[in-house]
């Protein structure tokens, strides 16, 4: 099979069939606003949302430099599932209740983005079949043990652990040893969604303009070469732009994650393969990849290509190298081997925002009036939502609308993180942690130990990522 007829970029392959959405207007000068909103992805539109909702007179600027949904929100999987980075830090540093708070939090969100765009007649292609989590070797299931009793250990008593036999029975993944399924998690059709909510949140009454880079966040402050937006709150959500911003090269690192998608399966095909539950897939090794069976009938598969570019770069609009390209195929024929003659119809990448401690927050600088939420280090299509509704609440509270709440007092609220390392240390850091992987998952392939090999366990600790 060769990858010559693939489409490579175009921001991404969600917007390959219904097209890039038209062009909102640019800031036309200097303006005012009460909360001023910098990036137009899931973080900043949820949260204009839920704002708007909660305070329909409040004026409200998203300021985007290209179109909403152009980062992670119009490229990623379409999981959208519980998973949230930093859960278990948090647990050491709050306490394991805490912590359990947080991971409810996060199951509810589910329902709640669920909920929510089925009220706003957001059709995204969403379909609720949880999230299947697969092991090959017998590190990975010894893995995805540990894994499972620790997700029952904070409160998912719902997931299923399921044998060979069983996991086959759901999707017949070539060489699956077994797996552990949770009900909170569903697929979706990411750039659908991102339309839907820029829609919607402009019909509410949202000031949107795109085309608008904001070089700039001083308290009170959003700077752009148009003019420059004033409010007592600006709301940083950037996820993995946010190293171009002046002042915040080193506070969160652009990773790369990429994409295939294959061209619709047939019938005969998807017999071989089963997946009618169309959960959402995924795997344990330490270079993980993660897929979804589209509403079209393809395969959507992304994983890890080249993990960081030099100097925090971020982007060229998706085009994905073909070696990244190449890779991916292989990994979608090993898990389903009769796709072996199947079209890739396109590759793309995106970039999602890692913390130095891997860690999500979400914050609201009461002194100064500056906000943000991300670092999802690649969970973000849940937990950006969780973010919003936290930002909401924390700037009624401290605007004086409303007290403290369950969202405010979750353990990821204002966590402080230091920042990462000057290059040339944060490239060579970053290269040698997924070299370590890729060599940590070929030894446990070639083993019959039940371990995690060492060379991870050193990756994870070197890197502060466990
Ligand atoms: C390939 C890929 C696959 C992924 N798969 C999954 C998945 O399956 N499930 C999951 O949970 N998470 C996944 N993620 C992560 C998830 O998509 C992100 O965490 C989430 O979309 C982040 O949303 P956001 O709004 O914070 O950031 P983004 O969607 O990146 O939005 C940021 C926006 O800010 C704009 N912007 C940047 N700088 C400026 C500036 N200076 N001025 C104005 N605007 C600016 C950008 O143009 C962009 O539109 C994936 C990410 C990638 C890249």
């Amino acid at each position: 099979m060769s990858t010559v007829s693939t489409a490579n970029g175009g921001i991404s392959f969600w917007y390959a069939e219904e097209g890039t959405p038209a062009p909102r207007e640019p800031l036309p000068g200097d303006s005012s606003a009460d909360v001023c909103i910098v990036g137009g992805g899931y973080t900043g539109l949820w949260t204009a949302y839920y704002l708007k909702k909660a305070v329909p007179f409040l004026n409200i600027t998203v300021l985007e430099a290209k179109f909403c949904g152009y980062g992670a929100s119009g490229r990623n999987g379409g999981w959208l599932y519980n998973g949230i980075a930093g859960r278990d830090r948090y647990a050491e540093l709050h306490g394991h209740d805490a912590a359990v708070r947080l991971q409810r939090a996060m199951n509810d969100t589910v329902g709640e983005v669920i909920r929510v765009a089925g009220e706003e007649n957001i059709d995204a292609d969403i379909h609720h079949g949880g999230v299947l989590e697969v092991a090959h070797t017998p590190s990975q299931l010894a893995r995805l043990k540990d894994f499972h009793s620790v997700e029952i250990a904070f409160g998912e008593t719902d997931r299923v652990l399921r044998g060979a036999r069983e996991t086959a029975e759901r999707i017949r993944v070539s060489g699956a040893v077994g797996s552990s399924w949770t009900p909170h998690g569903a697929r979706l059709h990411p750039a659908k969604l991102v339309k839907g909510l820029a829609d919607t949140v402009a019909a509410l009454g949202v000031t949107i303009h795109e085309s608008t880079p904001v070089t700039e966040i001083r308290p009170k402050h959003a700077v752009t070469p148009y003019g420059t937006v004033r409010a007592p709150y600006v709301l940083r959500c950037t996820e993995g732009f946010t190293a171009g911003l002046k002042g915040h090269r080193r506070t969160w690192l652009p990773m790369n994650s990429s994409m295939i998608v294959t061209e619709p399966l047939t019938e005969s095909l998807w017999a071989t393969i089963g997946w009618d539950g169309r959960e959402t897939l995924g795997d344990t090794a330490h270079a993980y990849m993660y897929a979804q069976r589209t509403a079209d009938d393809r395969i959507a598969l992304g994983g890890r290509g080249i993990p960081y570019r030099y100097g925090s770069a971020t982007d060229n609009d998706g085009r994905t190298q073909p070696a990244t390209i190449e890779a991916l195929r292989d990994l979608l024929v090993r898990f389903f081997p009769t796709t072996a003659g199947t079209r890739i119809d396109h590759a793309w990448s995106g970039v999602l925002g890692v913390p130095r401690d891997w860690c999500a927050t979400v914050t609201l600088d009461r002194s100064t009036g500056l906000g943000w939420a991300g670092g999802y280090v690649g969970s973000g299509v849940a937990t950006a939502n969780l973010a919003a509704r936290t930002l909401r609440d924390l700037i009624q509270q401290d605007s004086g609308q409303a007290g403290p709440t369950d969202l405010t007092a979750l353990p990821w609220v204002n966590h402080k993180v230091r920042r990462w390392e000057p290059e040339p240390f944060r490239w060579l850091g970053v290269h040698a942690l997924y070299a370590a992987y890729r060599t940590a998952d070929r030894r446990e392939s070639a083993s019959t130990h039940l371990g995690t090999d060492r060379l991870a366990k050193v990756a994870n600790r070197v890197s502060g990522r466990h």
